[in-house]
């Protein structure tokens, strides 16, 4: 069963049939074009050989090479990374990048692997997904538990087998090695960003105002960081995957970062109260910004919460169904595929950084970023107003009409 990949297309088709899309472009966008499913052998530190299964999945590359991350988690598999790469295509598209959609992952519980391991596993599977990789035709990025480390081994094997370095074939490198200013904690600048702007829309400062985050992976600390220390928000409740913690009077996230770091959780932190991942989608608070995995807003959470607005840093973290109920109870949900565009259009810079061998300073590429998800939210805003419909039903029409054009202007091949 398909069911995330179904669940998207569903949230897809609704926007279909407002703008009413010509059934033969909606056919190809519902087809991922190409997937690979590769299974390899690695040696283990102690000499036994483990046989992993890795994913790379172009959905769309109509606009341009295939854009997106890859992620290692032991629930990878094939109906989510087509999903994720069903997201990219239309993430890229939303922003105005030249770039297709893809995805890519293994599946595999990375706390139980030495940094040796995590490396030769990152090697044979991006030497295995090669045969499809390339700065035109597919740059990859880190995504769920992968970081400028692993970039770095990737864009290295490429380049031993290239015979020379290829450093535009990854993005989300090192600062020093091809990679960008700003890359790091571009999601969550992007993140803070469109909450600033939808609270506007609510008529509320950012200054001040309550945000509950679930998740404290590189989105969820970024965008908390960024809330906190430059658009001055109340961050009152925080999550990781083994529970979460709230002070109604906010938290300094500098300090929680570092807690975090020394404790490996967010439990127990002083002066907090600990609570479930549940209670926290219950809260009564400005802003829920969900940074974990998708499916975390399923019913019965959605019939629970209080917020006023939903910030999607993860993708897809709020199901079909959950969505019309948020959308009931007039809750402004801003959706994934705007809300956690800043990481690949900062990648996006980084590869054209790269293709051209000259580095931006740190304030051009958040100014850029910023103008950027700025302009795709208003665009969205308006598309939203004139079809009077939902911000993430307005996103797809928005992306679909860029794809639809470039699908129809080249035509069909033969
Ligand atoms: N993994 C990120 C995403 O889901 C970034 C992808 C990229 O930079 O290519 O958007």
């Amino acid at each position: 069963m398909e069911e995330l990949y179904e669940s998207a297309l569903r949230k897809f088709r609704k926007a279909a049939v407002i703008m009413n899309l010509d059934p033969n472009v909606q056919k190809i966008l519902e087809h991922p074009k190409r997937q690979l499913i590769v299974e390899f052998p690695v040696v283990m530190d102690n000499g036994l050989v483990e046989i992993f299964t890795g994913y790379r999945v172009q959905h769309n590359v109509t606009l341009g090479p295939a854009k997106g991350g890859i992620r290692y988690h032991k629930d990878v598999n094939l109906d989510e990374v087509k999903t994720l790469a069903f997201w990219m295509s239309f993430k890229c598209a939303v922003m105005g990048l030249p770039y297709g959609g893809a995805k890519g992952g293994i599946k595999l519980d990375p706390s139980k692997y030495s940094i040796k391991e995590i490396e030769r596993i990152s090697r044979r599977y991006f030497s295995e997904i090669s045969v499809i990789i390339g700065p035109d035709r597919d740059i990859p990025a880190p995504d769920v538990n992968t970081n400028s480390d692993i970039m770095s081994w990737y864009m290295d094997t490429y380049s031993m087998h290239a015979g020379y370095s290829v450093l535009e074939v990854v993005t989300g490198k090192p600062i020093g090695l091809g990679g960008s200013e700003g890359r790091t904690e571009a999601t969550g600048r992007g993140v803070a960003k469109v909450t600033e702007l939808a609270l506007q829309k609510r008529n509320q400062k950012i200054s001040g105002s309550k945000i509950a985050i679930e998740g404290f992976g590189n989105v969820g600390q970024y965008s908390a960081l960024i809330l906190f220390k430059e658009k001055n928000a109340k961050i009152v409740a925080l999550s990781d995957s083994k529970g979460g913690i709230y002070n109604s009077s906010g938290f300094d996230i500098e300090d929680v970062i570092n807690y975090k770091k020394t404790h490996g959780t967010l439990s127990n932190y002083p002066n907090a109260e600990n609570i479930s991942n549940d209670e926290m989608k219950a809260l009564e608070v400005d802003v829920f910004i969900p940074a974990a995995l998708e499916n975390s807003i399923t019913d019965e959470t959605a019939k629970k919460m209080k917020a006023k607005i939903i910030v999607e840093g993860a993708n897809g973290p709020v199901t079909d169904t959950a969505d019309e109920i948020l959308k009931q109870k007039d809750i402004l949900v801003v959706p994934d595929i705007l809300a956690n565009a800043g990481g690949v259009t900062v990648s996006y810079f980084e590869w054209v950084q790269d293709l051209q061998s000259f580095f931006w300073k740190k304030e051009q590429v958040n100014t850029t970023l910023e103008e950027m998800m700025e302009r795709s939210f208003n665009e969205i805003w308006d598309i939203k107003e004139r079809y009077s419909t939902d911000m993430r039903t307005a996103a797809y029409i928005l992306a679909t009409q860029k794809i639809a054009f470039g699908i129809e202007k080249r035509g069909i091949y033969p």
